[in-house]
């Protein structure tokens, strides 16, 4: 049989350790999450090695395995440098991997998700506060899985939300109105600046991140009601939830 050889772009999004040399690789690509085996990489000599670290952007050359497919070469489009080498970035980087890798399954294509993924991981790495970073993405990649946060209608009675709208309900999904703010007595507080925060990283391209001014207090309930809405959406939290809270304090913005 004559091998089969494709190119794939990826980002690596986690990594194992897979018999004695090899290591099993889970790739985000456009075509969506891809398990493959990069051999002999646990060796001091092999010059792959250096070209797979986990978050790295690459353009892979793959050959078709019996089970899983194989990385052949490895050229680093983007190594993401700058995050690395602070654990804040790292501890944002984790966090972004993981929730792709909960939300995705295997060989499911969605080049928006990947693009998103890729573009997250760019402007981390330019050094953009971590936290507004993270909830532009969360807000994002439930748009695209199809769990947007309703923000502009009552999940309830779908009317156009107000500016006393002030209640948060994960389980319904969004900000509900203030006749139906009592409907979940579970909702969250969320107040107006908040309120305004989420919607404009719902519609905003990542680039004016940079440019924002938002007080600690109001950053803080953004990241309460996301992982709220998040636990709800994933029936669980993220294992990087702790080792973003770890790193929170190295993160000086
Ligand atoms: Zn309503």
């Amino acid at each position: 049989m004559r091998e089969r050889i494709y190119r794939s772009e990826a980002l690596i999004v986690r990594r194992s350790d897979f018999s004695e040399a090899d290591r099993l690789l889970v790739l985000a690509t456009p075509a969506g999450k891809r398990r493959v085996v990069a051999k002999g990489v646990r060796k001091t000599s092999s010059r792959l090695a250096g070209h797979i670290e986990l978050f790295t952007h690459t353009a892979l050359l793959l050959a078709v395995g019996r089970n899983l497919d194989i990385i052949t070469q490895s050229q680093v489009l983007d190594s993401f440098s700058a995050l690395r080498g602070d654990l804040s970035g790292l501890g944002g980087a984790y966090y972004i991997a993981e929730l792709y890798d909960k939300v995705t399954e295997e060989q499911e294509e969605n080049r928006p998700l990947f693009d998103l993924l890729v573009t997250t991981f760019t402007t981390l790495d330019a050094g953009v506060a971590r936290d507004l970073v993270l909830r532009a993405y969360e807000l994002r990649l439930l748009d695209i899985i199809g769990y947007r946060p309703q923000l502009h209608r009552c999940p309830i009675c779908q009317e156009l939300l107000t500016e006393e709208a002030n209640r948060f309900s994960p389980t319904l999904g969004g900000v509900l109105c203030q006749r139906d703010g009592v409907a979940d007595r579970a909702a969250l507080p969320v107040q107006l600046a908040t309120f305004k925060l989420l919607r404009y990283l719902q519609q905003q391209p990542f680039e004016v991140l940079n440019q924002m001014q938002i007080s600690v207090g109001v950053r803080q309930e953004a990241e309460t009601l996301m992982r709220a809405y998040l636990r709800h959406v994933l029936e669980r939290d993220l294992k990087s939830v702790a080792f973003l809270e770890e790193t929170l304090r190295s993160n000086a913005t």
